[in-house]
């Protein structure tokens, strides 16, 4: 079974069900599966085949879920790429991923043309409409560029898709990683649609759900929870190209929204905008938060503002991504990221690969259907990653009595202060708890008598507020070794488009003042 085949089902079964609304405009299964036939087929005739690398670095659109269906329908391996990544960093990525085609948009492809003499194994680029005034006078690319939507109306519905073995590689997903260059996490076609499976299976989505897909479609998170899942099973997605509380309150209310998958800092922005909008959620059964941690306050306060329940989740680009979920038919426990999915077993161990007692902090391996082959042309990394079975995440956790697990931070993110550990999230968690705190960072900085110091980084809601009371504030709530050396208030924290904070840049800003 594969992402695409199964897809091909649905739309037998329920063809014109509404697949995806995008802009007011709702396309059916029947649509849906269509396209994909037609472009696949079109791919071929242009000489692509099973095996080939077709990179994808289009926004959350159309384009992305057919160019993303299509090009797996017809056996290519591929590539999903960050449309906002510069010229540089798209380079890095088609040349180790091996790419020979690039699915773009017009917008875009003056990074490409930029890059032109260093990308000759490319054939073309399949340029997807922004509906913008896009000239590619001069380009040098221009034999080699081809409309998307052009492709998919000279494609055809007969088409013979290739037997594809569920352990042969579909998608290339690289991870960006906090050093070094980003790593081509391997997923198969099994460990793709095992994870959409098991994840739809224990959140119970289905054919009914509206699930609004705003996390960008080229991170693991959205592709499996907001985009593989509700396809899978007849659902709608509703799809918003980036994030705005206003945009996704709007499709929310005038869709009827289930399901809402976001980051924690979506969440922050959602409640911070949520006067006039109190009741745009009302029609959303379930709340899904993942690719970083949760504040446990933050957590709280949606939910009663917004009278839902948020399900905390965790995962891994290299697991494709999902492997612990508050359960909904058990109690839900803040600040755990729950216990394992269908499937999947989760273990924290020491340093030597065994599990740690019940409550003890290790690291989190994982294994199951949905852990990824290994890093492209990476054995190293792979064999680093991938032992006797298990992924080791990297993570550090716990487990509780009752199974269910708690992140306590990255492993290379701890601080050693004096010699005591001190994990970031921790020290986050007691000032996000203080009623003016919006945001808040922790990294650790060099300190001639303690060899690292905690400084914190937040963004406050109240310009009145100072840094001592912020820091009496830690002292009542932390051991004085965890308590922050300083605290810079800042008007915003740096984060990726998935909406993590990037303590790498609050490192690096801490090393230039
Ligand atoms: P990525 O491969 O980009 O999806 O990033 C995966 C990393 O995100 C994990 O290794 C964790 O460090 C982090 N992460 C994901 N979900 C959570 C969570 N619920 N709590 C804490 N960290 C998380």
């Amino acid at each position: 079974m594969n992402l695409s085949r199964q897809l091909s089902n649905t739309a037998q079964k329920l063809p014109n069900k509404p697949a995806y609304v995008f802009q007011g405009k709702t396309t059916t299964y029947m649509e849906l599966d269509g396209a994909i036939t037609k472009f696949a087929s079109r791919l071929r005739e242009m000489g692509y085949k099973k095996g080939d690398h077709i990179a994808l670095a289009v926004g959350n659109s159309p384009y992305y879920v057919i160019g993303l269906y299509g090009a797996l329908r017809l056996g290519a391996i591929v590539i999903p790429i960050n449309p906002l990544y510069t010229a540089h960093e798209m380079t890095y990525i088609l040349k180790n991923g091996d790419v020979k085609a690039v699915i773009t948009m017009d917008v875009l492809m003056e990074k490409f043309e930029a890059a032109a003499d260093q990308l000759p194994a490319i054939d073309h680029y399949i340029s997807c409409e922004s509906g913008k005034d896009v000239s590619f006078e001069g380009f040098s690319l221009l034999p080699k560029l081809k409309s998307f939507s052009r492709i998919v109306a000279e494609g055809n519905l007969d088409f013979d898709t290739p037997e594809l073995d569920e352990h042969e590689t579909a998608i290339i997903l690289y991870t960006s990683g906090t050093t070094g260059n980003p790593k081509g996490a391997m997923l198969s076609h099994k460990n793709l649609y095992s994870n959409a499976k098991d994840v739809a299976d224990y959140l119970t989505i289905n054919g009914d759900d509206r699930v609004i897909a705003v996390l960008p479609m080229f991170h693991v998170f959205c592709l499996t929870v907001s985009l593989n899942a509700p396809l899978m099973n007849g659902g709608t997605v509703l799809i918003i190209p980036s994030f705005s509380p206003t945009e996704v309150f709007r499709i929310a209310k005038e869709h009827g929204a289930t399901v809402f998958a976001g980051v924690p800092t979506m969440y922050n922005y959602l409640l911070q905008s949520i006067a006039g909008n109190e009741g745009s959620f009302s029609r959303i059964r379930l709340c899904i938060s993942g690719g970083s941690a949760m504040p446990v306050s933050l957590l709280k306060q949606f939910e009663q503002a917004f009278n839902v329940k948020i399900s905390e989740g965790y995962g891994l680009s290299e697991a494709a991504p999902v492997t612990c979920f508050n359960p909904l038919d058990r109690p839900r426990k803040p600040g755990s990221i729950g216990m394992n999915i269908l499937h999947v077993v989760n273990k924290v161990v020491d340093e030597f690969g065994e599990e740690v007692p019940i409550g003890e902090v290790g690291e989190l391996i994982v294994k199951g259907p949905n852990v990824m082959k290994g890093y492209y042309k990476m054995p190293e990394e792979t064999a680093h990653s991938l032992r006797n079975g298990w992924l080791y995440t990297g993570d550090m956790a716990r487990k509780d009595d009752e199974g269910y697990f708690y992140i306590v931070d990255r492993k290379k993110d701890m601080i050693i202060v004096g010699g005591y550990n001190v994990y970031p999230r921790e020290v986050e968690e007691v000032l996000y708890s203080h009623p003016d705190i919006a945001e808040a960072a922790v990294v650790g900085t060099p300190d001639p008598n303690t060899g690292e110091a905690v400084i914190s980084f937040v963004v406050s809601n109240d310009p009145s507020l100072k840094e001592k009371e912020l820091l009496e504030f830690c002292k009542s709530h932390l051991a004085k070794y965890k308590v922050p050396r300083e605290i810079e208030f800042m008007d915003e924290l740096p984060k990726n488009t998935t909406g993590k904070i990037l303590r790498k840049n609050l490192r690096s800003k801490m090393k230039n003042q």
